[in-house]
């Protein structure tokens, strides 16, 4: 069950690139500050939190719990498969990502739910990185 088959897909940019890179590997990569340490998500060229340039792109676990969630029923676009839920997911290193929950009913979704991330493989550039119930 996922969000939709002929979605509008993410373009990587230079930026992105190692983020969709590790998506397709099969890893959830993030960028982290050398100075702070804090992880930066989505994508930036300066760190959000200290705005050191130092940032590096590291490997994560993948996995994290329900941080946030909203259920939509109105879809953005007709390709969208509705209803489908939207989630912020705070990740085991501590920083926040925003995606979609999958292979779960929306009525089931609760706060501090752990997940686990599950990749759809879109095209031979894209894979989304979605979450499932751990
Ligand atoms: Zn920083």
């Amino acid at each position: 069950m996922s969000t939709g088959t002929n979605i509008p897909l993410p373009r990587p940019t230079p930026l992105s690139r190692p983020h969709w890179d590790g998506c397709r590997d099969g890893v959830l990569r993030v960028q982290r500050c050398g100075d702070c340490g804090q992880h930066v998500f989505i994508p930036a060229p300066l760190c959000t939190y200290c705005q050191s340039g130092s940032l590096e792109w590291v490997d994560t676990q993948g996995a994290g719990s329900v941080y946030s969630y909203t259920v939509v029923h109105r879809p953005q676009r007709p390709e969208f498969r509705v209803p489908y839920v939207v989630a912020i997911v705070e990740m085991a290193e501590g920083w926040h990502m925003l995606t979609n929950l999958i292979d779960i009913e929306p009525d089931d979704v609760k706060i501090g739910m752990p997940v686990r991330v599950a990749f759809e493989r879109m095209s031979d550039e894209i894979t989304l990185p979605y979450f499932r119930p751990a």
